[in-house]
Order: structure tokens, then sequence, then C-alpha cells
């Protein structure tokens, strides 16, 4: 018999796996129903991988664990797998790849489908709450009652939204066998400036974002930046945070550098807002930004210069006002924390590990994938693809250890 624990995206594929190979499989899941993290994904659509999966997607201490697991499952093979539970998947943005009903309840009511198809035994609402080990067997501690079992994976996600199911079950497990738990931080998460930009909240732009720590670049990213009441989101922002993130957790000096024309050199938006100042007659610097930018942006950006009439503006003050459309410089306080975090970073050592089963070097017969190992990718599916090659990996092993 083997026992999954957590009926995520990684457990529900190393569960049928498994079944295929003719394996007895058992999956306990806290949530009452399975695969709820998979319904939130894609803003609902479920950005199930991608077309261009590489290694330098993926991060933690050992970013080529995830070598086997990758060649394992790449894109094709996915899409072969997804297609054989009846899911076709259609190409987005950026190689994103998406269910073609773009709902991910397909994605969940299919792998539901085919795992019970298997015989994949289902408890639900059931919290898995300790694990121990004799000589042969496993014991699972499940809400005062005990169940014996042979193997053991620990599926059970990471610290992100816990609202979805997400605790630190998995690390408990891991480190009451003598696991170490590399520390963990929120990744594709928005962040908390010192500034008050309550004056901008809702504005949307597509930017350039650099990061420094201790005054130098650390990162960067292109694409949509949203201001908020409590600092900046959209997705540049969740590209830059993982590092962001893990700065923090070493008390580091950060701030940003958001560019609101990335593809304009300071010399061409000069001599483009030159030629706008003929249309400046007695408008005020704001106003005459209206239309350039968005008005809220206008008149946040009228703030840092000393002039207030646009026809006012002479060289210097020009200079200083396309200084400040490339360079708005906001200092990060915080990450909105694993609460609304989309992943974890950190997590089991992916030393004690073995990348071909995920099986523990430490312990014979226990096994982890998906988000609880330390692996964490990029926005753009590629921590689903990690989750279901991981799972994929440890039910095949499944089959060559029975
Ligand atoms: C809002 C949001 C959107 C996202 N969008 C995308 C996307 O579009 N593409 C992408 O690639 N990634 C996306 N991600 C990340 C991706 O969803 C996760 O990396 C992935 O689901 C991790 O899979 P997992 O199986 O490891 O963990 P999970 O999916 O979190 O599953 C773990 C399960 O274990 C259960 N569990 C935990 N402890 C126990 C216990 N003790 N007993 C019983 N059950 C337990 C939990 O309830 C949970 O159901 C998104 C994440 C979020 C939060």
């Amino acid at each position: 018999m083997i026992s999954i624990i957590g009926a995520g995206a990684s457990g529900l594929v190393a569960a049928i796996t498994a079944s295929k190979s003719g394996a007895k499989v058992q999956v306990f899941e806290k949530n009452n129903k399975i695969g709820k993290k998979i319904l939130a994904t894609g803003n609902g659509r479920c950005n199930v991988t991608n077309l261009r999966i590489k290694t330098t997607n993926y991060h933690g201490a050992n970013p080529s664990f995830v070598n086997p697991a990758l060649n394992r499952l790449n894109t094709s093979t996915c899409r072969a797998f997804f297609e054989e539970i009846g899911v076709d998947l259609v190409e987005g943005q950026k190689g994103r790849l998406y269910p073609r009903s773009l709902q991910s309840s397909s994605i969940v009511e299919l792998l539901a489908y085919e795992c019970r198809r298997l015989g994949v035994e289902f408890f639900l609402d059931t919290k898995v709450e300790k694990i121990t080990k004799n000589s042969k067997k496993f014991t699972l501690h499940v809400e005062g009652k005990t169940v014996q079992t042979d193997k053991v994976l620990v599926a059970t996600g990471g610290l992100a939204m816990p609202t979805l199911g997400s605790c630190d079950s998995g690390y408990e497990f891991a480190k009451s066998f003598g696991h170490s738990i590399v520390p963990t931080h929120a990744s594709l998460v928005q962040l908390v400036c010192e500034e008050d930009l309550k004056q901008i909240s809702g504005v949307k732009v597509d930017g350039a974002i650099e990061v420094y720590e201790d005054g130098q670049n650390i990162t960067n990213a292109r694409g949509d930046i949203l201001f908020t009441n409590y600092g900046i989101s959209g997705s540049a922002v969740l590209d830059i945070s993982r590092k962001v993130s893990h700065s923090l957790l070493y008390n580091r000096a950060l701030h940003v550098k958001i560019d609101l024309f990335p593809s304009h050199t300071k010399e061409q938006l000069k001599n483009t807002l030159k030629k706008r100042l003929k249309f400046s007659h007695e408008k005020s610097v704001a106003l005459w930004l209206d239309g350039f930018i968005n008005s809220k942006l206008a008149k946040f950006i009228q703030m840092s210069l000393q002039v207030k009439l646009a026809k006012n503006l002479n060289n210097k003050e020009l200079t200083k006002l396309v200084y400040a459309l490339k360079n708005i410089t906001l200092h990060i306080e915080d990450t909105k924390g694993f609460k609304t975090a989309e992943v974890t970073a950190g997590g089991v050592n992916t030393d004690e590990i073995n990348a071909q089963t995920m099986e523990s070097k430490l312990v014979k017969g226990l096994f982890f994938s998906g988000e609880v190992v330390d692996v964490d990718g990029d926005c753009g599916g590629y921590n689903l693809h990690w989750a279901w090659a991981s799972g994929m990996c440890a039910g095949l092993s499944y089959h060559l250890n029975t």
C-alpha cells in the first residue's frame, strides 16, 4: 500500500502514475475536496506548463536537482499526459499552456476521474498529523486513528496561500525523519513599499523595474507593474519578488527603480517632451502630462518638480522630468507574505532526496514531491510543471521498488 499525503497537483499525478504501475494507492487530503489550489491557478484558467521549460527557470540550493524530473516529463510528455486524461492544451502568451476550456476545473475533474478509474482511494477532510516508522512499515496518525502503510509520499505543498490548504505539515514530517529544511520565504508575491502610494493606487503600467540591494543592482524585469495602496504588484513585480524576498530574510536594504518608458532612451524621451511643449499654453505640468501618461501618475510626477506650469520647463527641469519618469524610486519594506504569495521558496533539502526517484536518502520508502521540496519556479507554468514532474518521478519509482 502506498499512502500519499496531499491531493494537490503533485499528489494526484503521483497517484495516477503509481496506480498505472499496479500499485494500490490511497490519498489523504485535509481539504474537503481535491485540487483546491489547482482551481485557483492561472486566474482560474490553470497555466499547466510552458513550452520553454529549462533548468534555469528553477531555483533552490541545488538548481540542477530538477533535471532528472524535467527529463522524465518535458513539455511534450506533459502535453501527452494531459491529452491522455482528456485535456487539450493551448498556447497563451510567453509559451504558457492552458487547457483549451480555459477552466482549471477541467484539470481537477479529469485528474480526479482518472484517479478513481484507476482505483485510487481518497480520504477527504482527513489531516495526517504524524508519521512514524518501525523496521518495515510506516504508521500514519490520522485524527485519533492509525493507518499502516508500506510507502509514503509527502506531497503536502508549501506555505503559500493557507486559505487553499497550505500548512507546515510536510516540513514537520520531514524534520521528524531527520531531514533538514532550507529556510522558507514567499515567492511570486506582491511587495510592500515605504512610500505612500495611495495617490497612484490602481494605476498599471508596462514598465521596467530594477532591484538594488545595498546600492547594487541584483535583478530586473519588464512587464506589468501595478501601483497599490500598500506598494507594487503585477507580473514584473512577481518576477523580481523571489530575490527581494530572499534578501529580506537577511535584512538587506532594498529599493527599486521603475522606468515608465523602458523603450525610450533619456534623449528620445526628452525630445518627445520638448515637442509636446508646443501645446503647453497655461497648463500645469500635470495637465500637460495627462494624455501622455496616466493622469494620477502625472500628478504624482509633478510633485517631484519645482516648476508648476509646463511652459516654464527649461532644459534643466526637462532633464529632471525625464529622470523622474524613468526612475520612480521606492523603498521595499516587506513582501505581502505567504498569505497572498503563489509559491514557497525553500523546503526539504534536496541533498537528502534522490533526484531520480524523489525518495528520501535518509529513510527508505519515504518520498517527497512538489512544492514541499526546496525547488521553486518562475511565473508561467513552471511551478505546476515541477509538481507534475516530481510527482510522476515518485509515482514511477514506487513501481521500481515494489
Ligand atoms: C493563486 C495561485 C495561482 C497559481 N497559479 C499557478 C499557475 O497558473 N501555474 C503554475 O505553474 N503554478 C501556479 N501556482 C503555484 C502552484 O499552484 C503550486 O506550486 C502547486 O500547486 C504545488 O503543488 P503541490 O501538489 O506541491 O501542493 P498543493 O497543490 O498545495 O497541494 C498540497 C495538498 O496537501 C494538502 N495537505 C497539506 N498538509 C496535509 C496533511 N497534513 N494532511 C492531509 N493533507 C494535507 C493540502 O491541503 C493541499 O491540498 C499558483 C499558486 C497560487 C497560490
